[in-house]
């Protein structure tokens, strides 16, 4: 591990509070840190969620990964901070209810700025300069909830060694978009550090499906950089999908009750759900504009008009361009599986 902050004993695991502020009420702002310190050398692996406070799948998955790697068996070293973004998570909410600043825009943060800045300071200077690879478990904004996915921000096609780290989370889909200064990703490959970006499920939300993929996700990973025993799962190619991906939105009021779920199959004018009225209790059903497969859907019942409603993604061979695999490179220590959403399309 790069100049520790921390005293790994191999072998051994720890549990640290970073205290880095105060509350209003003089409580102290801390991160709560664990640390897996490997028996044999290897990388050193940085799990992380909630840097957006009730995206709170990835604190599953963190929970189960520290309690069930023995660290006897680790090459390297697994840093994990549940949560890096305490204020959010204790109004249940995506940021500090008082600074609103988005976490994922603010890297490498400022320890003479606001408080959501101070953490991310903190967060990035002792923990994220110490790590080889990072991986950053999400969810989907509130009230949305997106297909399993990894998101990819870099403006040009990312190199041999990324494509193999995505690919190793055995994730069928990737989401591509451009680059944003402030992200945790784009700030950390600025210092040499890869990070893998992947969104799991919805805010607020923990179900043992979406944990199951996340934690699979992680092992993975572990598995191709050699940290823990085991062959990893991983499709011989993904769906890479451009961010400008459409949503379908509501154009009147109402409460939706959709009839679809994600990774479906829509035919072009199927029904996808229907709006009640809530002052007549008329109903209009919601047909599909376009065949596709459904990779986005509200998890909220009440709309009005602009709502968005799902995301429908289209694949024809016109737009190959747009919507096109990545084919993976040969990895040791892999089982190669079926990308089973790319099936579904070609049926
Ligand atoms: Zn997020």
């Amino acid at each position: 591990m790069k100049n520790s902050l921390f005293t790994p004993k191999p072998g051994t695991k720890e549990y640290r509070r970073f205290v880095i502020a105060e509350n209003a009420y003089r409580q102290e702002i801390y991160i709560s840190f664990f640390g897996i310190y490997g028996s044999s050398p290897g990388p050193t692996l940085l799990l992380n969620s909630a840097v957006h406070g009730n995206e709170v799948v990835g604190v599953e998955v963190i929970r189960n990964l520290v309690e069930k790697i023995d660290p006897k068996t680790v090459c390297g070293n697994i840093l994990a901070v549940p949560i890096v973004n305490p204020m959010g998570f204790n109004f249940g909410d995506r940021w500090d209810p008082f600074d609103r600043q988005d976490m994922n825009r603010i890297f490498p943060g400022d320890d003479d700025g606001t408080l959501t800045e101070r953490v991310a300071y903190f967060f990035f200077e002792n923990i994220v300069r110490r790590t080889d690879y990072i991986i950053d478990l999400h969810s989907a904004e509130f009230p949305d909830e997106m297909i399993p996915h990894i998101r990819l921000r870099q403006n040009s096609s990312p190199d041999e060694e990324f494509r193999k780290l995505m690919n190793s989370t055995g994730i069928n889909v990737i989401w591509h978009g451009p680059a944003i200064n402030g992200m945790l990703q784009v700030e950390a490959a600025g210092i040499g550090v890869q990070c893998l970006t992947i969104e799991i499920g919805a805010a607020g939300l923990i179900n043992s499906s979406d944990v199951k993929a996340g934690q699979d996700a992680c092992e993975n990973v572990m598995k191709i950089l050699g940290m823990i025993k085991g062959v990893a799962k991983i499709p011989r190619f993904q769906i890479v999908l451009e961010s400008n991906e459409q949503w379908i939105r509501s154009a009147t009021g109402g409460i939706y009750k959709p009839d679809i779920h994600l990774g479906q199959l829509v035919r072009k004018g199927q029904k996808i759900g229907d709006i009640m009225d809530p002052t007549s209790f008329k109903a209009d059903n919601i047909l599909s504009p376009l065949e596709g497969i459904v990779t986005g859907i509200t998890h909220q019942s009440i709309i009005r008009s602009g709502t968005r409603l799902c995301m429908i993604v289209h694949f024809d061979n016109e737009q190959k361009d747009k919507h096109f695999l990545m084919v993976n490179p040969f990895m040791p220590h892999t089982k190669i599986i079926e990308n089973k959403l790319w099936q579904k399309i070609q049926k």
